[in-house]
């Protein structure tokens, strides 16, 4: 046994592996990743970070860094069967972030930079070859230069991708199908009048054959695009391939990176069938083909083992989810690993990350397929303006969701960011997630300027569960100096605004930034017990 081994192995550094990883480590657990490939794959996969994913990044703090390396994405220019172009423009400006794009090897090297920071890094070359769960750990097998080692970990969190090993390992079914089409992808540039920040999409539907199109989303770089096509002759082609491996009980998914891609010429002539004003492709950097299959994990885990990201969902890029969701799946997990790994909580919590998550999965699996199956159609429905945001995610109907209250802001949700907040000390306005940063829950308790009581539930609750939870409370005044307790002020007002002004109503806040309790007249004791009865924390 390799006495290196840390409480988790993570398997697998993509965005989610990575962000898993690095979740674990800033909520203080030793964790080991690897990944089979000597080097990170150069091929840009995901382009879109979406607003709640930035949210997420911000509370990790590389939100910053990414969004030096991106560029925002303003909407989409559409032409349609001919028709005179029209531009469809995101207007995000009610959120903290709006949608940027960043091609998905600056984002995992964001993030290994971030993980390297926490003193982990990758171990590349190293690929899980066996898994089997015992009782209270998991035994492994890693394979380095064809020598195989053994190892045991506490737990592991397989973000492995479609093709998982740690799924299979642990014999969880993926259902789905495969959609019997074949796709281009090429990082060209492309010089036309598109004003920088707008995709573009032109489709040439048909009323017995899958749309013709080309998607052209930027790229940081001067006019450097990703352009995405159907690949010629694809339905014949691919309907054959994607018969014999269903059969063979194999199935397609992503990059097929062990094939040829399509030359600038290929990718020019799309642009030349459907642009209406024509634009010359240059300086491909890469080029690839890709196939899509629509799948969902029956169960995110076994024992003490997971798995996360595409591991566990598959579905059409349309819409930009894939990677979002998978980062938020690594968000969701590694505070519950965390709290049971370092003995604060017990096992259970850990079976709400598959209920959370899984439920967020299919309603993403079931809405990008049916977009890529409308894409061009006149008459489908509009899009919510958020839905793709991912800020409309809940988590109303888990365990871990206990209402005490009817305010606008109940168990389950999101946690709303509000602006104008003040600090004594800090002579500039604060944000509600400046105030929520960090990897601790806060109860957060309008103002009913009882401080002692605050002053005791924080001493109670640090004496119990040291640095679990912080305790701040938010009303008309900074100036009070409280020994245990942040005082805010919400000088503006928009606290209670989006929150209700109800002086003594609280909230828990999870450590994801999900409210896990929400009170209309807080007490300590119906605090403790959410913590113990529902978190089940010792
Ligand atoms: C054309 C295209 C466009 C896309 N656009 C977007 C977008 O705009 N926004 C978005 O959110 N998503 C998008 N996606 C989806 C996104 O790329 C994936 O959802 C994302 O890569 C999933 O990340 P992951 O970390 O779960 O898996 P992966 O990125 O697949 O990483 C898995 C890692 O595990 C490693 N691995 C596998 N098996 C083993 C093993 N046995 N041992 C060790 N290591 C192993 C692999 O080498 C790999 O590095 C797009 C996908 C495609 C194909």
């Amino acid at each position: 046994m390799d006495t290196r081994d840390a409480d988790v192995l993570v398997v697998g550094a993509g965005p989610v592996g990575l962000t898993v990883a690095s979740e674990l480590a800033r909520h203080g657990v030793s964790v080991r990743i690897i990944d089979k490939q000597a080097t990170p794959l150069p091929f840009c996969r995901a382009i879109g970070v979406t607003p709640r994913s930035l949210e997420v990044l911000e509370d990790m703090g590389v939100a910053r860094e990414l969004i030096d390396g991106g560029i925002w994405l303003k909407g989409t220019r559409l032409e349609t069967d001919g028709a005179p172009a029209r531009d469809v423009l995101h207007d995000f400006s009610d959120l903290p972030y709006s949608s940027l794009g960043v091609p998905q090897y600056t984002t995992e090297a964001v993030l290994a930079r971030h993980l390297a920071t926490f003193g982990v890094d990758v171990e590349r070359g190293v690929e899980l070859v066996g898994l089997a769960l015992q009782d209270d750990h998991v035994e492994i097998g890693l394979g380095t230069d064809g020598i195989e080692t053994k190892h045991r970990f506490h737990y592991v969190v397989g973000c492995d991708g479609a093709h998982s090993l740690v799924r299979k390992a642990l014999a969880i079914n993926f259902e789905g199908s495969v959609m019997p089409l074949e796709f281009m992808l090429g990082d060209v540039r492309i010089d036309w009048s598109l004003p920088r920040g707008l995709a573009f999409r032109a489709t040439q539907t048909a009323a017995d054959a899958p749309p013709d199109f080309i998607v052209a989303i930027p790229l940081p770089g001067h006019g450097r695009y990703r352009v995405s096509t159907l690949a010629p002759a694809s339905t014949a082609t691919a309907t054959a391939t994607a018969t014999a491996t269903e059969q063979s009980g194999e199935w397609a998914h992503g990059i097929q990176a062990d094939r040829p891609g399509p030359t600038l010429a290929e990718l020019q002539a799309v642009a030349d069938r459907l642009l209406e004003t024509p634009a010359v492709l240059s300086d491909l950097r890469w080029s690839s083909r890709f196939r899509i299959s629509m799948r969902l994990a029956d169960a995110y885990g076994a024992g003490h083992a997971f798995i996360a990201g595409d591991a566990c969902h598959i579905h059409p890029p349309t819409g930009g989810q894939g990677m979002n969701t998978g980062i938020q799946d690594a968000y969701n997990l590694a505070w519950k690993l965390a709290l049971v790994v370092r003995g604060l909580a017990g096992p259970n919590i850990l079976e709400t990350y598959g209920a959370e998550r899984r439920a967020v999965a299919a309603d993403v699996v079931a809405r990008t397929t049916e977009q890529s199956l409308n894409l061009g159609k006149s008459g489908a429905a509009p899009p919510n303006r958020l839905q793709d945001t991912q800020i409309l995610v809940d988590y109303r109907d888990s365990a871990l969701s206990l209402s005490k209250g009817s305010g606008p802001v109940p168990a389950g949700l999101r946690v709303p960011d509000v602006q104008g907040l003040r600090r004594e000390g800090l002579n500039f306005p604060l944000r509600l997630f400046d105030i929520l940063k960090g990897t601790s829950f806060v109860l957060l308790v309008a103002e009913g300027k009882d401080d002692a009581a605050c002053e005791a539930a924080a001493a109670v609750l640090e004496a119990r569960w040291p640095g679990l939870v912080r305790v701040v409370s938010i009303g008309d005044r900074a100036d009070a100096q409280l020994e245990r307790v942040e005082v805010i002020l919400d000088a503006e007002g928009q606290f209670a605004s989006v929150f209700g002004p109800s002086a003594g109503a609280a909230w828990l806040i999870r450590p994801d930034k999900y409210v896990g309790l929400d009170m209309e007249a807080w007490s300590l004791e119906t605090v403790i017990a959410y913590l113990q009865d529902v978190v089940s924390c010792k």
